[in-house]
């Protein structure tokens, strides 16, 4: 439908290439037609003397403009191809026959060399075999060296140690299995060294992929260098040992290089038969290093440096040993369906009303008694980011979620979320019809909408417990609190107090005043002060806990939210906390952890095929970006916004963040934005001066927000300004072609009918045969009766002719259309 495509002269285009075209027609019509260029039969069989396009047209015109010399021209131009036709042919058969004559005598030559080589590799068996014997008596007399010190070659032991050497080099073959020379039974070099494992080595893969073919030249002269190497004692190939390499999880290609005693420009090159692409100062993971080491030879021995771990406690509780916990609940629903206000009023404050635009944007936890005295843990998060960004890093905390569904509204799309995220879960559900203090409270509607979303409710004879409060009134909140207690009653959650403690962290941050601080949920054992820690990639050593009221404590059991103070540095929502004994031991798994994380990344970065890149490069190449660094107060929020932006966009537009944090805008935020060209965004926090200043130079705009949708919404608008326009196209009209005639000067003329809409001469026209669009362009012309008009009103009739383009025929359809660019708005 482009323009190019459209204004290419029919006869000269590649092939026929099709494709759809949508048109929208006046009243909101649309239709979509095929768009197919043929390929025309080019009649003379050779082109030279003339081209297919100049035929066609002639062709099309029919005889009017074909003169005597014309005709005389043609004929002798095509005897000239038929006479070059025969001297070809004959040209072609002599070769045949040369050729064919030549692979006879190579056949012979082969055959010959092969016998020959045969019967050489049959006397080196016999040497070989000998050689054995001697050995092994040589072994029975236990005194016997491990090796043959003798320089005779021994063929299976050399074919072992040669194993690579390039895809193109076929790993040689043991003698005996001369006789069946197929591909497929000689992938592996030999078949008794110490690779014997079932493993798919490139060169297999190579040689397999070869199939069938005929052995090369090439090839026979390579193997008859190699019998004679052997013949001359292989001395190259015997100085190779064999080693057992140890690699860990990830490992620099050098360093790979290095344990194997080979050289690193080998091993890339290795690498990169195998499609990746790495230099030598790169990391690659250990299935990838294995198959490597594989590839050259020597042995794999996986290490792990993960043993530093072993030291947490990792065992089982005793069924006698554990004891009741409380349950932790989540509330989830739809934005203003009132969960602040739920949480709020279960809590007995009011948080309401001081939060900038009524979003939770504080993620913490916080514990109530029930009537009965059951205690119940609640999360306080905004909604599923908090839910799904810890349930992705490994930390299920939640055991309950209370679906939050407002009775003057309806199952909104955050409810079917939430709900899909608790299954996902595998978390059971109790739903809070909230609101019923509203006279536009329809209950039983909620109930019957949930069931679409296979959420049947109690009321409904399903078994999810519903109840209908008020977070307004505060009416249904104990029974809301019972039906939560009951349920965790149903689960018996169950905790062993003595042991030393794990949890998850709900919430961390850089406190000006009191360093790291993180909101830890204790899953397991009890949090003491002075307690010794690892968390993610983080440890310290206990320094305060305080609790959900701001009260110091001493100690934390299963299922308690505290403020841990000690750490060394800000870990992530959602990290394991786990206790160990000594603070040695905890600076060395968080050690670990992030050299660990660190190469796995560089590893992802490095890792990725050929394939891969062109697929990303495929898959980028049309998308625009509008990068973001993102600043905010707390990590939930961060992620929460994080999680927002990735959402905005479409195949054209996304928002990438290159990069988040918790805390102020510092000068490297701006040095990361000004590289980047990305403006930085700061929720409820401001830049320091430093980047402030430094803002100011470089002239990177910095944004504040404290309200997540003004963020959301002005993101989404920056990146609308991304979408190109849409062009549009309006048809307007539709004309007949009645009959063609030449005018000389113009080319061919069409005698036309407008029968529907008006023909303009600004517009595009496309040309239809049988419903085929055969060509698309621009007019030349617009004549009424002789007159260049300007347009041509339905049922008129009109000459057109085409820019660029003379095949047109009595009974085409000429299609008129215009194109309006459209603004374009992410939704
Ligand atoms: P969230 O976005 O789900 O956290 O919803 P909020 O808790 O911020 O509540 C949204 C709005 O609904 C606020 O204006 C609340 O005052 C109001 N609201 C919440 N619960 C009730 C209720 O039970 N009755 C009435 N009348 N209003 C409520």
């Amino acid at each position: 439908m482009s323009d190019q495509d459209g204004k290419k002269p029919l006869g000269l285009s590649g092939g026929a290439r099709s494709g759809r075209v949508n048109q929208s027609f006046s009243r909101g019509r649309t239709k979509s037609v095929v768009v197919e260029t043929k390929r025309k039969r080019v009649v003379v069989p050779k082109p030279g003397q003339q081209s297919a396009a100049a035929q066609n047209a002639e062709g099309n015109k029919g005889r009017k403009t074909v003169n005597d010399a014309e005709l005389e021209r043609r004929l002798k131009a095509l005897q000239a191809a038929k006479a070059r036709e025969a001297e070809e042919e004959e040209r072609r058969k002599r070769e045949e026959k040369e050729r064919e004559e030549e692979r006879a005598r190579r056949r012979a030559e082969a055959e010959a060399k092969e016998r020959e080589e045969r019967e050489r590799e049959e006397a080196l068996r016999a040497k070989e075999e000998e050689e054995k014997r001697r050995r092994e008596e040589a072994e029975s007399r236990k005194s016997a060296p491990a090796e043959p010190a003798a320089p005779a070659p021994a063929a299976a032991p050399q074919a072992d140690k040669q194993p690579r050497g390039g895809a193109n080099k076929p790993a040689p073959q043991p003698a005996r299995r001369k006789e069946d020379d197929d591909r497929g039974g000689r992938g592996k070099g030999g078949d008794r060294g110490g690779r014997r494992s079932g493993k798919l080595t490139v060169n297999q893969a190579l040689a397999g992929g070869e199939g069938g073919r005929q052995r090369s030249l090439a090839a026979m002269k390579r193997k008859q260098e190699r019998a004679r190497q052997k013949a001359m004692g292989g001395t190259e190939s015997r100085e190779k040992v064999v080693r057992d390499v140890q690699v860990p999880e990830t490992i620099v290609v050098s360093e790979l290089a290095n344990r194997m005693a080979e050289r690193a420009a080998d091993v890339v090159k290795s690498l990169m038969q195998m499609g990746m692409m790495v230099t030598q100062n790169q990391s690659i993971d250990a299935d990838t290093a294995e198959l490597i080491v594989e590839e050259f030879g020597h042995k794999i021995v996986r290490v792990s440096d993960a043993d530093v771990e072993d030291v947490i406690d990792q065992v089982e509780d005793k069924t006698e040993d554990l004891q009741p916990r409380p349950p932790v609940i989540t509330i989830m629903g739809h934005v203003d369906h009132g969960k602040t206000s739920l949480l709020d009023k279960i809590r007995q404050a009011n948080v309401v009303s001081g939060e900038a635009g009524g979003i939770t944007q504080h993620i913490g936890a916080y514990q109530v008694t029930t009537e009965s005295g059951a205690v119940l843990t609640f999360l306080d998060t905004p909604g599923h980011a908090a839910f799904t960004s810890m349930r992705a890093r490994g930390a299920q905390v939640t055991d309950i979620v209370v679906l939050v569904v407002a009775a003057d509204d309806q199952v909104m799309p955050q409810t079917v979320e939430a709900i899909n995220h608790a299954k996902a879960a595998n978390v059971p559900m109790i739903v809070a019809i909230n609101k019923v203090d509203k006279p536009a409270a329809d209950i039983q509607k909620v109930r019957t909408d949930l069931l679409q979303h296979e959420v049947i409710v109690e009321a409904l004879s399903g078994d999810v417990q519903d109840v209908e409060v008020s977070a307004k009134t505060g009416q249904g909140l104990p029974e809301l609190l019972e039906a939560i207690a009951l349920q965790a009653e149903i689960l018996e959650l169950k905790a062993n107090p003595d042991r030393p403690a794990e949890g998850a962290v709900i919430e961390a941050q850089l406190d000006v005043g009191r360093g790291p601080v993180a909101t830890v949920l204790v899953q397991k054992g009890t949090l003491r002060q002075g307690d010794v820690f690892v968390v993610g990639e983080q440890w310290g050593k206990v320094r305060a806990l305080m609790n959900d009221k701001g009260d110091r404590v001493t100690d934390a059991g299963p299922s308690v939210p505290v403020e841990v103070l000690g750490l060394n540095g800000t870990p992530e929502a959602g990290d394991v906390l786990n206790v160990v004994e000594t603070e040695a031991q905890a600076r060395e798994i968080a050690e670990y952890r992030e050299q660990a994380a660190k190469d796995k990344r560089a590893a992802a970065g490095a890792a990725t095929t050929l394939d891969q890149l062109l697929a990303k490069a495929k898959a980028d190449e049309n998308v625009a970006e509008l990068p973001i660094v993102v600043k905010a107060d707390v990590q939930g929020s961060a992620e929460a916004i994080v999680q927002a932006l990735e959402k905005i966009g479409n195949d054209e537009v996304r928002v990438r963040v290159i990069h988040y944090g918790v805390g102020a805008i510092t000068e490297s935020d701006i040095g990361l934005a000004e590289a980047s060209g990305t403006p930085v965004i700061g929720f409820n926090v401001r830049a320091n001066a430093p980047a402030r200043n430094a803002a100011n130079q470089k002239g990177v705009e910095i944004r504040y927000y404290s309200v997540i949708y003004d963020l959301v919404d002005d993101v989404k608008a920056a990146a609308s300004g991304l979408l190109g326009a849409e062009i549009r196209e309006n048809f307007i009209g539709y004309a007949q072609i009645k009959e063609t005639f030449r005018v000389s000067g113009v080319g061919n003329v069409a005698g036309c009918l407008v029968t529907e809409g008006v023909a303009r001469r600004s517009a595009g026209v496309r040309l239809l045969r049988d419903d085929v669009v055969i060509h698309e362009g621009t007019l030349k012309t617009l004549k009424r009766f002789k007159d260049e008009v300007k347009e041509v009103q339905s049922g008129q009739e009109c000459g057109m002719a085409f820019e660029n383009y003379d095949d047109i025929r009595q009974g085409d359809v000429i299609e008129i259309f215009e194109r309006e660019e459209v603004e374009r708005t992410l939704a």
